[in-house]
């Protein structure tokens, strides 16, 4: 999970509640049935995230993503519509997309592995869990080189005022850990590490390494960024961070 920054409401979102304007119009009942409504907002979340889940950073397009609700649409009342409030929305992962590196054709993956929205099942956020929204620029998460587990940083959660009981409740709730997620995240890490072997010459300094395969990864923050930013961002750690600061990072 990565910071997210939100652009403003798409139009067509404006215009819907607009119309609407008297009434409590549910998402699933006509927002999401209204293509280009649906279509305006899929395409501006995915661009704001830069083409990734906002829990698992597994890469997500307009067409291959579900838009959650991070209050789920059933607390919705007429005082408060949490089902049309753009700050409540984030795309995350929806098969086949989610499993794009693996056989889309194999059946039995939607069970075995089920994507970030139903792996948070309508839970109701009380305080514990984190909104990508709310994150901090710095990154609160490590990984085990082992086998991809994804940790709290606990030097960087402290830093930053966030329980380390808050990021190790999101893993769990978003099932973050399971296999199929660290198996990519492995993947990832052996991947840098391939990279800063080909460059070390046992000469250039480390960091001076690390920083430009992050420029390689992560280029100017304009384009998408690649799935698993922060495996990739905890990866090449000091290297990352300069390049991050270097092209202004914000999320
Ligand atoms: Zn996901």
């Amino acid at each position: 999970m990565k910071k997210v920054l939100k652009s403003p409401e798409p139009d067509e979102l404006t215009k819907y509640k607009q119309r609407y304007t008297s009434q409590l119009r549910k998402w699933g009942k006509h927002a999401s049935k209204k293509s280009d409504l649906k279509s305006a907002i899929q395409s501006t979340l995915v661009s704001d995230q830069k083409g990734i889940c906002a829990y698992c950073e597994t890469r997500i397009r307009e067409k291959f993503c579900s838009v959650e609700h991070f209050i789920p649409c059933e607390q919705s009342t007429r005082e408060r519509n949490y089902d049309l409030d753009w700050q409540n929305m984030l795309a995350v992962c929806k098969l086949p997309g989610a499993i794009e590196d693996e056989n889309v054709d194999n059946s039995q993956l939607p069970h075995k592995y089920p994507c970030c929205g139903k792996a948070k099942d309508n839970f109701v956020p009380d305080g514990r869990l984190l909104n990508p929204l709310e994150l901090p620029v710095s990154r609160l998460f490590r990984f085990k080189r082992e086998d991809g587990e994804i940790l709290p940083d606990k030097a960087n959660c402290e830093k930053e005022g966030i329980p380390v009981a808050s990021v190790q409740f999101t893993i769990q709730t978003l099932g973050l850990n399971v296999e199929r997620l660290k198996t990519l995240r492995l993947a990832v890490i052996r991947e840098i590490d391939e990279e800063l072997d080909f460059y070390d010459d046992g000469i250039i300094d480390p960091t001076v390494i690390e920083k430009q395969v992050a420029s390689e990864y992560f280029d100017n923050g304009k384009e998408n960024y690649p799935r698993f930013f922060t495996t990739i961002r905890w990866a090449l750690s000091k290297g990352a961070e300069d390049h991050l600061l270097d092209i202004s990072y914000s999320g």
